[in-house]
C-alpha cells in the first residue's frame, strides 16, 4: 500500500456526521435572508488579484500575508477569494446590478486564507454575507443588524453580544489620522515591526492589532469620535435610536475599526467569549467608497460576513438540537429473487411519497449483518425480503428502536405503514 495523502494544513472535510448539522445551519439562514427580500447570488472562488490589492487594501493582513496568489497557465494574477465582497463587488459593477437600483444579496461559500490555523482560525472557512447596495442611512444598517438578531433567535444561539462603532467620513479619517500617526511616534519604540509599518500607509490598523504589549499603547490613544463631524454623528446617533427602539443590545466599542480599509461610518460586529481569542462570529458594515474605487459610480453600501465554522463550533457547544437524516426505513433483501424485486420496491415506494428516505442492502450478505447494517443505519425500522415473503406478496416489517416481534404486513399495506414513520 503507498502512503495516504492529507488535506492540506487548514482546509477540512466536514465529515457526514457534520453536514447535518451544517445544513440545518444553512437552510435556517438561507429562511431568513429570504424573509427579508435578499437574493442570492454565486460568486467565482478566482478572481484577478488586482480586485483584492484594491478593495482590501495593499496595508492589510489579508494582502500582505494571507491570499492564495498564484499565476495561471496564461501567466495572469490570479487569488482565491479571501472574503466575498469584493467579489460581489466586482459582480454588481459588471451584471449592471447596481446602478440606479437597490439591491439586497448574499452568498455563500468558501474563503481562503493563510493565516496560521487554530481553533476558529482555518486557511479554509466558510462564510454567508449579505451585501446591500443603493440605501445610504442608519436604516438599512439597523435591518442588517436586526437580521443577524434573528439569526441567532432562529439557530437558539445564546453568549453573542453586538459592538458597534463608526469610523465617520474619509476625510474625518484623514484628519484623525495625522493626530493618530503623531501619538505613535511619540513612542516609536513601543511599536512592534507591523505597527511601525503600518504607521505611514495605514495608521488605524494599528489599533486594530491583536499584540498584547501594545494594548495600553493603543487603549491611550486619541479616538476617532473626536474628529467626526456633525453629519456623522447624526448618523450613528440615528442607527442607535433605531436600535433602541427595537431592542436591540449593544455596546459602543471606539476601538472596533475593523482589518478591512473599505469600511465607512458604522461597523459592527458579534463577539463571543466562548471561542477564546477567535471570538468573532460576525463582522460587518457600510462600506460607501468601494463601488466607486472598483470603477463602478458611487453607490452606497452596507454588509457583513459571517463564519460559519464558528458558528458551528458554538452550536455544538450549546448542544443544540441535531437535525436527523437517519432512513426511515432500511430493505433487507435476502437471495437474487429479492434483491431484484426490492430494488423495484423501494422505488415505487419513493415515487409514492418523496419525504420517505429508505436504504437498501445492497452489498448483500447474510440475513443477520444485513440486519446489523440496517440497525447502525439509524433506520427506525427494516423492511425484510426473501423467498418466502415474495411467494406470499408481503415483507416482514421489524422495529429496530424499540423491542417488538416481527410482523408480516402485505405489499399493498406497506407504503401506509411507512408514511406513519414520517408522522
Ligand atoms: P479576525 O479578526 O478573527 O481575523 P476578520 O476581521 O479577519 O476576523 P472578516 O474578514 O471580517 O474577519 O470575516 C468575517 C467573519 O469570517 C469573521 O468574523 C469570522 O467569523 C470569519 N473568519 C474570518 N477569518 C476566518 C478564518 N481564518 N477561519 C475561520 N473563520 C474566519
Ligand atoms: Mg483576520
Amino acid at each position: 500500500m503507498s502512503r495516504s495523502i492529507q488535506a492540506i494544513r487548514g482546509m477540512h472535510d466536514i465529515t457526514p456526521e457534520q453536514t447535518p448539522l451544517w445544513q440545518w445551519l444553512e437552510d435556517r439562514v438561507r429562511d431568513v435572508v429570504r424573509a427579508y427580500g435578499y437574493r442570492e447570488i454565486r460568486l467565482p472562488l478566482v478572481e484577478k488579484t488586482e480586485l483584492f490589492k484594491r478593495s482590501i487594501g495593499e496595508v492589510t493582513d489579508i494582502v500582505e500575508k494571507e491570499m492564495y496568489t498564484f499565476e495561471d497557465r496564461n501567466g495572469d494574477n490570479l487569488t482565491l477569494r479571501p472574503e466575498g465582497t469584493a467579489g460581489c463587488v466586482r459582480a454588481g459593477i459588471e451584471n449592471g446590478l447596481l446602478h440606479n437600483q437597490i439591491q439586497r444579496l448574499w452568498y455563500a461559500g468558501p474563503m481562503f486564507r493563510h493565516e496560521r490555523p487554530q481553533k476558529g482560525r482555518y486557511r479554509q472557512f466558510h462564510q454567508i454575507g449579505v451585501e446591500t447596495f443603493g440605501m445610504a442611512g442608519p436604516d438599512i444598517e439597523a435591518e442588517l443588524i436586526l437580521m443577524t438578531r434573528r439569526f441567532w433567535s432562529v439557530i437558539g444561539l445564546k453568549h453573542v453580544r453586538l459592538e458597534i462603532n463608526t469610523l465617520g467620513t474619509a476625510e474625518e479619517r484623514a484628519a484623525y489620522r495625522s493626530e493618530l500617526v503623531e501619538y505613535f511616534l511619540r513612542s516609536p519604540e513601543a511599536l512592534d515591526e507591523d505597527s511601525r509599518r503600518r504607521l505611514h500607509s495605514n495608521p488605524l490598523r494599528v489599533l486594530d492589532s491583536k499584540n498584547p504589549d501594545l494594548q495600553s499603547l493603543i487603549d491611550a490613544a486619541p479616538r476617532l469620535t473626536q474628529y467626526l463631524g456633525d453629519e456623522s454623528q447624526r448618523h450613528f446617533q440615528r442607527l442607535k435610536q433605531l436600535l433602541d427602539a427595537a431592542g436591540v443590545d449593544y455596546s459602543v466599542n471606539t476601538r472596533l475599526v475593523r482589518g478591512l480599509d473599505y469600511y465607512c461610518h458604522t461597523v459592527f460586529e458579534w463577539v463571543t467569549d466562548q471561542l477564546g481569542a477567535q471570538g468573532t462570529v460576525c463582522a460587518g458594515g457600510r462600506y460607501d467608497g468601494l463601488v466607486e474605487q472598483l470603477g463602478g459610480r458611487p453607490t452606497a453600501a452596507a454588509g457583513f460576513a459571517m463564519g460559519l465554522e464558528r458558528l458551528v463550533a458554538l452550536l455544538q457547544e450549546d448542544a443544540a438540537p441535531q437535525p436527523d437524516f437517519a432512513p426511515h426505513a432500511y430493505l433487507v433483501m435476502v437471495g437474487e429473487r429479492a434483491e431484484r424485486e426490492g430494488l423495484l420496491l423501494v422505488e415505487r415506494l419513493r415515487d409514492a411519497n418523496d419525504r420517505l428516505r429508505i436504504q437498501t442492502g445492497c452489498g448483500g450478505g447474510s440475513f443477520k449483518s444485513q440486519i446489523k447494517r440496517a440497525d447502525r443505519s439509524g433506520a427506525q425500522v427494516a423492511i425484510i425480503l426473501g423467498d418466502a415473503e415474495l411467494d406470499t406478496g408481503s415483507v416482514g416489517f421489524k422495529r429496530l428502536r424499540e423491542s417488538s416481534e416481527q410482523e408480516d404486513v402485505l405489499l399493498s399495506a406497506l407504503p401506509e405503514r411507512l408514511l406513519q414513520l414520517l408522522q
